[in-house]
This record gives structure tokens, C-alpha cells and sequence, in this order.
């Protein structure tokens, strides 16, 4: 089995009678035609053929292929954003009565997702900080391989073995961590989502998602469920994503060494109270990111003394810019308790760990000292 950065490079490609195309073809089509019907029959029915592109396409195959193949799965879908993919694996997943068992701190739209389930579909929803309580009705454990915005790391082999013995389905988020990082199927993971607008594709161009599965069982009812729900994978999004793919481990690379430099020049500034970021000696997850993670990340966060010193901070960055998303080559900041954790009231705040002050930085690809003087003169009166 070649190495994770070399998988990212070479995804598989349709090969033409005597040669193949470097670059995957954009199959920009609805609908493929037949000679035979039962071939189309069969293909209509099946993920392995091709017959209408919301349910297979080869170019949104690549994409699944070189997915599963990263995190060590059986099968992946591709779809529209990760939100389609979260929607589509828990829909799949449950049913009126079904209990979820959920990491507390969550990114927004997950938390979001949780609550309608709740009050829609009567599925109960707990949220837990250290150990997950499962109840007989127990279904689903959701957690995130680095959490959204505190950076916290789930152990994933204890809550993957604890989960096993109840019989309960682990659901993982892993875009923060990105396959490069973290392979959460190698630590008993069932199902592992990706919002691919992230890491995966790398240059805040393309919405996308994707679920990555351990077992072909679950793999295929998913698959036919996502299907009805048409969530599906627009080809060309498909192919930005591989494209930004091919650089992924060099970009890890280079995320993991700015974060660190600005998350060890921020611990030594007098306006910061804490730096969170999973590489820090004082972390209280390092421990478990230091034995999961083979890098710990481009998101950091850290606490500015109230909520209008945070929001400040995000209005006077000049190359960093204040937005949604991460993962891309730029340089991001958002004041979560304001903005994409904004459905969280001070008392869901507090117990996610998320202060009032706090900011969160997407730190990208540009030349560390130039993100730091830009830190820097956001943190001066
Ligand atoms: C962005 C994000 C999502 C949602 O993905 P979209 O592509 O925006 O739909 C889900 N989980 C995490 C951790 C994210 O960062």
C-alpha cells in the first residue's frame, strides 16, 4: 500500500484504449445511455455502475475512490456540501425514538442539525464532555476528530471500543484533522464525514462533502438513502476537489507549521489569556492528539479578555480575512460566541468551553511572520 501523500497525487482515472488521462476527466452529464437494458437496469440500481449522476458519475467516483482510499474504508459517497453528507448518514441512521449521543462542543451547523432532529423527528439528543452515556435506545455516537471551535481531541480508540460493546454506530467528523492527519476507521470508527470545502479541497473555491465507510453493509444502505435525498456531488465540484487534493500534504504540512508558530508567539502576548491549539504542551487533549495525530492542525483559538475585544480583533486584521469556512490558503478569523456559534446562549457557551472572548483563527498557507505582524497590530489599541 503506497503512502497517504502519494495516494492524494495518483486518484484512479477511466483508461482509454491504449492510454489514460493524467488529470480525471469532468464527466459534465445527467444521464448515461444504454444498448443493453439490463445493463441499465443493473446500473440504475447499483453504486458500482453509471446511469444518472445523482446517484454515480465517474468523475465524483474518482473523488470516492481516492477518499476511501485515504482513510482506509471499504466505500465513500460524495455530495453537495458536508452538511449533505451529515444529513444523509444521520437520516439514514435513524428513526423516531433512536437516541444520539454527541460531542458537546460541535460545529454550528451540526449543533443545528441535532436540534431539529430533536424537535422534528422526536430523536433524543444528549451531549457529552468526557464519557458518553448510551442508553438502550442508543444509535449513533457524533464526534469530531478536533473539535470545532476549541480544538479539543476526542479519543477516539476508547470512545470507538465503548461504543462497539453497546452496539452503537461511531459517526466522525474529521475535516478539521483531514485524512493526512487523522484516520478515524483505524481506530474503530464506522462512518467518517468530511466537509470537503475544507483541507480536502483547499482553496475556499468549491462546497462539498463526503461519508467514508468501514463496512459495505452500511456503505450501501447510506448510499441508496443519499440517493432519494439528492445530495449528491456535482462532477465539477468533484474534480476541484481532487485537484486541490493533489497538494494536500504539502499544505498540512506547511497549515501545521504556522499554526504552531502563531499559537507559540500568541502564548507570550500579554492580551491573550490562552491559546488552544492540540501542538501546545498545555493542551489538555496534547496527550491524546500526540498519539492520534500525526500533526496537530491549522485551527487554533484563543481568549481575548470579553466579547468586544474578540469581535475587535476580527474587524482589525487586514491580511487575515474575516469569514466563514477554513481550510483554504488564506488566513481566517471569526468571533464564534457572535457569529457561527451565535445559537449557543451563555450557559451552551460556557459548557462547550467556548468563552465569550474567544476567537478562532484559520491559519493558512502565507509566510508566518507576515500572518504574525498581522496578529499582531489586530492585538495593539
Ligand atoms: C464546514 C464544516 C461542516 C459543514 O460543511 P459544509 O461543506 O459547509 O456543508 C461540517 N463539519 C465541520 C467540522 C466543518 O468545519
Amino acid at each position: 500500500m503506497t503512502h497517504p501523500e502519494t495516494r492524494v497525487i495518483h486518484s484512479v482515472v477511466p483508461s482509454l484504449p491504449d492510454c489514460r488521462p493524467l488529470s480525471p476527466p469532468i464527466y459534465q452529464t445527467s444521464a448515461f445511455a444504454f444498448d443493453d437494458p439490463e445493463a441499465f437496469a443493473f446500473s440504475l440500481g447499483s453504486p458500482e455502475g453509471f446511469a444518472y449522476s445523482r446517484r454515480a458519475n465517474p468523475t465524483t467516483r474518482a473523488l470516492e475512490d481516492t477518499l476511501a482510499a485515504l482513510e482506509g474504508g471499504v466505500a465513500a459517497f460524495a455530495t453537495a456540501s458536508g452538511m449533505g453528507a451529515i444529513n444523509a448518514v444521520l437520516l439514514s441512521l435513524l428513526r423516531p425514538g433512536d437516541h444520539v449521543v454527541a460531542q458537546r462542543c460541535l460545529y454550528g451547523g451540526t449543533f443545528a442539525v441535532f436540534t431539529d432532529l430533536a424537535a422534528r423527528f422526536g430523536i433524543e439528543v444528549t451531549y457529552f464532555s468526557d464519557t458518553p452515556v448510551f442508553q438502550d435506545n442508543t444509535k449513533v455516537l457524533y464526534v469530531e476528530t478536533i473539535a470545532n471551535p476549541m480544538t479539543g481531541v476526542s479519543d477516539l480508540p476508547a470512545l470507538a471500543a465503548a461504543a462497539k460493546c453497546a452496539g452503537v454506530t461511531v459517526v466522525v467528523d474529521n475535516s478539521f484533522a483531514s485524512p493526512l492527519l487523522c484516520q478515524p476507521l483505524r481506530h474503530g470508527a464506522d462512518i467518517v464525514i468530511h466537509s470537503t470545502t475544507k483541507y480536502l479541497a483547499g482553496h475556499s473555491d468549491v462546497i462539498g462533502g463526503a461519508a467514508v465507510f468501514a463496512s459495505a453493509d452500511l456503505f450501501r444502505s447510506t448510499w441508496t438513502y443519499a440517493g432519494e435525498l439528492g445530495a449528491a456531488a456535482d462532477p465539477f465540484g468533484s474534480w476541484l476537489t481532487l485537484r486541490g487534493m493533489q497538494t494536500l500534504a504539502l499544505r498540512m504540512e506547511r497549515h501545521c507549521s504556522n499554526a504552531e508558530y502563531v499559537a507559540t508567539r500568541l502564548l507570550t502576548h500579554p492580551a491573550v489569556s490562552a491559546v488552544h491549539w492540540p501542538g501546545l504542551a498545555g493542551h489538555p487533549d496534547h496527550a491524546i492528539a500526540k498519539r492520534l495525530l500525526s500533526g496537530y492542525g491549522g485551527v487554533l483559538a484563543f481568549d481575548l479578555a470579553s466579547r468586544a475585544a474578540g469581535r475587535a480583533f476580527t474587524s482589525k486584521v487586514r491580511l487575515a480575512a474575516l469569514a466563514a469556512s477554513l481550510g483554504g490558503v488564506e488566513t481566517l478569523v471569526l468571533h464564534p460566541a457572535s457569529t457561527s456559534h451565535q445559537a449557543l446562549d451563555a450557559a451552551a457557551l460556557r459548557a462547550a468551553g467556548i468563552g465569550e472572548g474567544t476567537v478562532r483563527m484559520a491559519v493558512g498557507l502565507e509566510h508566518p511572520e507576515d500572518i504574525w505582524a498581522d496578529v499582531e497590530q489586530a492585538l495593539d489599541d
